[in-house]
């Protein structure tokens, strides 16, 4: 059987940490955005020293959540606030705390670490679609993306995974 494939739409932190995941469980991927280049609202996250998670105890975090705590505490429990910077470390991108408890890349941008992660992808086999707008689903079922010159095609997926990031600054 070959592996399923997955397309997401939407190469922002969401889009690219399902594209591990799935590329790491053996799925072949690609990531459409329609950007010239990816994960532009990160690169933006980081020009403020890139506050990637907090330090305070788990029960302390999960609780700013506040009535969906209950919902999202498993979530975040499956992938902790250490586990994020583990995962940073692995990218070669140390960690610090801060004095508000705050938790940064030493580097204190975005851009090395999102270089490195890029790179862990390619090897991974994770394909990057650019200039690439998802624009819903053909008569087939099929999810359509519209290319640069407006011309819109529908791309064979198993699943689909939306990653859109919200609607508050459209722009990036
Ligand atoms: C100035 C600023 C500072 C910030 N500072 C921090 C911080 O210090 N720490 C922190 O945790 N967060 C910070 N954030 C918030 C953080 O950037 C967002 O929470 C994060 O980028 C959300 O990730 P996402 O993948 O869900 O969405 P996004 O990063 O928005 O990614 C969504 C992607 O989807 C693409 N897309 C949208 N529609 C389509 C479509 N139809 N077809 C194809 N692609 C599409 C977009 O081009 C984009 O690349 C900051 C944000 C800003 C603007």
């Amino acid at each position: 059987m070959s592996p399923p494939k997955v397309v997401i739409a939407g190469a922002g932190p969401a889009g690219l940490m399902a594209a591990e995941v799935l590329a790491r469980g053996g799925a072949r991927v690609t990531v459409h955005d329609r950007m010239p280049s990816p994960a532009r609202r990160l690169l933006m996250a980081g020009r403020g020293g890139l506050n990637l998670t907090h330090s305070e105890p788990f029960e302390a975090l999960a609780g700013r959540y506040g009535a969906r705590t209950g919902r999202l505490a498993p979530l975040l429990r499956a992938f902790t606030p250490g586990d994020l910077r583990a995962w940073a470390d692995g990218l070669g991108q140390d960690t610090f705390v801060g004095s508000s408890g705050r938790v940064f890349p030493r580097a204190l941008k975005a851009s090395p670490l999102l270089r490195a992660w890029l790179a862990r992808l390619d090897a991974l086999g994770v394909e990057l679609s650019l200039r690439s707008a998802w624009a819903g689903w053909d008569a087939d079922g099929r999810p359509r993306f519209r290319g640069p010159d407006g011309v819109e095609t529908g791309v064979e997926a198993d699943a689909l995974l939306l990653a859109l990031g919200g609607a508050t600054e459209a722009r990036v």
